[in-house]
């Protein structure tokens, strides 16, 4: 894993200008680019001795750049993780809207009173067909409240390579004008439940659900991106596709006059892990099909039984 700095500032007070950056970091446009107003986006590895040259230049000039920093993981990092976190969240365009003023249908009776966490949709999932023209360009896509989608090439794939945890089901797309069509994408839902998180992803106890302890508002890190990690011994009973014990996000209202309204709009929803077996059939090959792959993946972290220091199986 590397970790990633970027950094975006003006260079028209600084000495020598952009020049004098680009003297140090060289021209590469993946590592700075320079814009028409002056300013520049720089990224570079943390360790990488560039950023600490351009840092003292840009604090001699009295600039505050802004930063921002994420983490990166090497090829064999994802390949060799027991489990991997599907990120849907940064690819927008893949993603339509559902839920019962589509036709689509849920079970609350198990659900939370407070948060609604364990909600179960039980009819084919309906999407909103007039935002398919974005998400027709995407390999994986998804919906609102997190279903994942998958591309009926793809779902065939993963049924020759017997996939465990997950069915496939058909989805429709209804449009404004009230017609229902066919999509290519069906449904994986997913039964297999993991344990709970390890204590050390750092969740935030104050934002779970006082009712039922699994519905939680946010997923807080301690400052860093956030390290899903799971203890070792938990890990043993693995489907291809699973779901976190945890729900995530903003609490549901439950309304006893009409509670399946409740269930689609907000509510918590569980994260979706996959095994490197699924990643590998459902990404794309191409740089091309890589932006438009409609999903990320990012390895889960490992307790060993001793609970000490979290780590990345290698
Ligand atoms: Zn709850």
């Amino acid at each position: 894993m590397k970790n990633y700095i970027s950094l975006h500032f003006d260079t028209r007070d600084i000495l020598g200008g952009a020049d004098a950056i680009l003297g140090i970091t060289g021209r590469k446009k993946d590592v700075a680019e320079v814009f028409a107003s002056g300013n520049m986006h720089l990224t570079l590895e943390e360790h990488d001795e560039r950023l600490a040259k351009v840092r003292a230049l840009l604090e001699e000039a009295g600039e505050k750049p802004l930063i921002m920093s994420w983490e990166e993981y090497s090829e064999d990092e994802l390949q060799a993780a027991p489990l991997l976190s599907v990120s849907l969240s940064a690819w927008t365009k893949a993603r339509t809207t559902t839920g019962s003023v589509f036709g689509v249908t849920y079970d609350v009776s198990d659900a939370c009173r407070t948060c609604l966490t364990g909600v179960r949709q039980t009819s084919p999932l309906v999407v909103d067909g007039n935002a398919m023209l974005d998400v027709n360009k995407h390999r994986v896509a998804h919906t609102t409240d997190k279903n994942l989608l998958v591309l009926d090439t793809d779902v065939e794939k993963l049924l020759a390579a017997n996939v465990t945890g997950a069915n496939f089901w058909p989805a429709t797309a209804k449009y404004k004008s009230g017609v229902i069509g066919e999509i290519r994408w069906q449904q994986a839902v997913i039964e297999n439940v993991l344990p709970p998180m390890a204590a050390s992803t750092g969740l935030d106890e104050t934002l779970k659900c006082p009712t039922c302890g699994r519905g939680r508002q946010r997923a807080v890190g301690s400052g860093r991106d956030l390290h899903i990690t799971y203890r070792r011994e938990d890990l043993k009973n693995l489907c291809d596709f699973n779901l976190s014990w945890e729900w995530f996000g903003d609490f549901g209202k439950y309304d006893p006059d009409a509670p399946d309204k409740g269930a689609s709009s907000f509510r918590p929803l569980p994260w979706i892990f996959v095994t490197p077996k699924v990643m590998n059939l459902i990404r794309g090959k191409t740089k091309k099909e890589q932006n438009y792959q409609g999903c990320g993946f990012f390895p889960i972290w490992i307790e060993d039984d001793t609970h000490d220091k979290p780590y990345l199986m290698t």
